[in-house]
C-alpha cells in the first residue's frame, strides 16, 4: 500500500473514531483523539488514553507529558513529526481513570489497524496498559521496560508512561531516555539490515489478530 493510501485509510479510521459509540467513553468526550505524527514512521508510541488537554485539543500527548515526550525525542535526534503517536483508547476516560477492559476491547481494533498501516520497525509501549495489551503479559512496566521483544515482524520496547516520569522525577526520566536510545539504535540496525522478502498477502488477515 502506498504512503498516500496509508494516509487516506488512517484518515478514514480517524473519521470512524470521531463518531464511534462502541463504548461508554463516547459519553463525555469532547472529541476522539486518534493519533499524531507520520504515517510512515519507523517508531510508534502507544500510550493509554487521552487526558484533559488531549481531549480539548484532539491530539495525543500535548500537555506536560507531551513536552517530556518531545524532550526525550530530542535527546535521540528525533522530532515529534518523525514518529507516530497513538493511545490504547481514543476517548478520554472520565477524571483520567484507567481505561476498563470492555473499553479496551471495544477500541483495540483501531490500534491494530494503526499498527498494521503505519508498519513501524519499533513500537514503544508507554506504561502498563499498552504493554499488557500488546505483549499479553501480567508483568508490570517496571520489570518490562527496556526489553526488546520481537512482535509480529517488528519489536516492542516498553517504557514508562511520561505521566509516571513527571510524578517520579529525573531518575525515571533518565531511565526513559535510555529506552529511547535503545529504540533509536534498534531502528538504525533495522535500516542497515537487508530488505526482507515481500510480505505474503495471505498472512494479512492474521495481522488483524494482533491482540488475540
Ligand atoms: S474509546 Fe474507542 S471504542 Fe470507545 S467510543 Fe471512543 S473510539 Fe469508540
Amino acid at each position: 500500500m502506498s504512503a498516500i493510501d496509508v494516509q487516506a485509510r488512517l484518515a478514514e479510521l480517524a473519521a470512524e473514531a470521531s463518531v464511534c459509540t462502541a463504548c461508554k467513553l463516547c459519553d463525555q468526550r469532547t472529541q476522539a483523539v486518534f493519533a499524531d505524527g507520520s504515517p510512515t514512521a519507523d517508531l510508534m508510541f502507544i500510550g493509554e488514553g487521552p487526558g484533559q488537554h488531549e481531549d480539548e485539543q484532539g491530539l495525543p500527548f500535548v500537555g506536560r507529558g507531551g513536552q517530556l515526550l518531545n524532550r526525550l525525542l530530542d535527546g535521540v535526534g528525533m522530532k515529534r513529526e518523525d514518529v507516530y503517536i497513538a493511545n490504547v483508547v481514543k476517548c478520554r476516560p472520565p477524571r483520567n481513570r484507567d481505561p476498563q477492559p470492555d473499553e479496551i476491547e471495544a477500541c483495540k481494533h483501531f490500534l491494530a489497524d494503526q499498527i498494521r498501516l503505519v508498519d513501524p520497525a519499533v513500537v514503544m509501549t508507554m506504561g502498563n496498559f499498552s504493554t499488557k495489551l500488546l505483549l499479553k503479559t501480567q508483568t508490570g512496566i517496571t520489570r518490562m521496560r527496556g526489553m526488546v521483544v520481537p512482535w509480529w515482524g517488528r519489536v516492542v520496547i516498553p517504557t514508562f508512561h511520561p505521566a509516571a516520569a513527571l510524578r517520579n522525577g529525573e531518575k525515571m526520566v533518565a531511565t526513559m531516555q535510555g529506552d529511547f536510545e535503545l529504540a533509536a539504535q534498534t531502528i538504525a540496525e533495522h535500516q542497515r539490515a537487508p530488505e526482507p522478502p515481500a510480505a505474503d498477502p495471505s498472512a494479512e488477515p492474521e495481522q488483524l489478530g494482533l491482540f488475540g
